[in-house]
């Protein structure tokens, strides 16, 4: 939590695969009850782990129920708890790299190698295609190598929070019906190590933009990880260059002016044509085990999401998009599994110095491919996997760039 006397703003990341804004908008309001901070001065983002409980279930096994209680208390507790530990502090931001953990996961495949994709047509690339060199061409992207941090410290320079960043799905290697935090939690209980601090210092680390982004090492074959070993791997070289991103802070500062943007965007569903619901329809007949075994892979699955794409209701999904402002740091948040293209553009067309994009904030509303990965096909395309209009992530890039050119303004 930060406040420079105008504004005040949390941030808060969730151990989940992506909380949605049902269940968050749940916490925010408990919580802006008890301090009085508006809603939409609130981020909360979702790490990806995909070894975490459902977040939002109302019925089913009680376990799951119970969770979705300790969620939204949980959320609304740590923003409360912030808020009644707020207290003098300084502020700084830097970047460093660390681009041997991530990897562009869509690959052009050698001629002749490319599966026929769910619907029984060729995409131009594939997502995780294995790591044979007869196999693999080049990937399709590129990667977002830096760890982006946020840290504030007291006036004594004894830090108090860590706010990390890192363009990386997740990690994995977590034994069948086990739940971890993955990496994420795990670089928060090493970080404390890097700067030395106690019982009440918080370190966390968000998801950036790594939709297209993982921990495979495509080219080279690994030598094979105990349960949990990649996952300490990972974070302690995620700590490691966060630290070496702490070090180029040259001064921490308490006199940055905060702001904070929030937008509603109204999007377009995809609707599949005639043709494409025809087509699901006739795989959805195939009934007979053999046959159904020819189909291509999880060919029925997405028949389904086509149908239900065409059946759905509503024609708009309303998504938020905020935007933050810490002195001459940028922080973008887009409720979807962003791909790292848009991550670079916002870094790159920001008119703050520095400029970190936050995956996952506030909702999960599927995968955000770019117009031009929608064109070069494979999962994250696919309809059903991606569910909005395929100019999406121009829209949202375009709505960021005016919300921090207003933010800028502020200054
Ligand atoms: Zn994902």
């Amino acid at each position: 939590m930060l406040d420079d006397g105008t504004t005040t703003l949390a941030v808060v990341v969730l151990d989940s695969l992506g909380a949605g804004p049902e269940v968050l908008d749940e916490a925010k309001e408990i919580a802006s009850k008890t301090t009085g901070i508006p809603a939409d001065k609130m981020l909360v983002s979702s790490t990806h782990t995909h070894t975490g409980p459902p977040s939002n279930a109302k019925d089913g096994p009680a376990p799951a129920v119970a969770y979705r209680k300790l969620l939204v208390a949980g959320v609304a507790e740590s923003i409360v708890k912030a808020h009644a530990a707020l207290r003098p502090a300084a502020v700084g931001a830097a970047a460093h790299p660390l681009p041997d953990e991530v990897f562009n996961r869509r690959w052009f495949l050698k001629p002749g190698k490319m599966p026929l994709n769910p619907f029984g047509r060729l995409d131009q690339v594939k997502m995780n295609p294995g790591t044979s060199p007869d196999v693999l061409d080049h990937p399709a992207g590129p990667t977002d190598p830096d760890i982006t941090i946020i840290s504030v410290q007291d006036l004594k320079r004894k830090p108090i929070a860590l706010y990390a960043n890192y363009s990386l799905h997740y990690v994995g290697g977590v034994p069948e019906g086990q739940m971890s935090a993955d990496y994420f939690g795990e670089f928060a209980r090493v970080m404390p190590s890097r700067v030395r601090g106690d019982e009440n210092f918080v370190a966390m680390m968000s998801n950036g933009t790594s939709g297209d982004i993982n921990n495979i090492p495509f080219n080279v074959v690994r030598p094979p990880r105990e349960p949990f070993e990649q996952i300490r791997i990972v974070a302690q070289k995620s700590a490691d260059t966060a630290w070496f991103a702490y070090q180029k802070i040259q001064m921490h500062r308490s006199d940055v002016r905060l702001g904070m943007r929030q937008r509603m965007i109204k999007l377009k569903y995809r609707r599949p044509t005639a043709e494409q619901v025809a087509e699901a329809k006739a795989v959805l007949a195939v009934k007979d085990k053999e046959a159904i075994a020819k189909l291509p892979r999880l060919a029925q699955n997405y028949a389904r999401s086509t149908i239900n794409a065409a059946e759905r209701e509503e024609d708009t999904v309303t998504v938020k998009l905020q935007a933050i402002r810490i002195g001459d740091l940028a922080v973008c948040a887009i409720p979807f599994e962003t791909f790292v293209e848009t991550g670079l553009d916002l870094k790159k067309r920001s008119p703050f110095p520095q400029t970190l994009v936050v995956g996952l904030a506030n909702a999960r509303h599927g995968y955000l491919p770019t117009p031009e990965q929608h064109k070069l096909g494979g999962y994250e395309t696919w309809l059903g996997t991606n569910q909005v209009q395929e100019d999406t992530s121009v829209i949202l890039t375009d709505n960021l760039l005016e919300m921090l050119a207003e933010l800028k303004k502020e200054g």
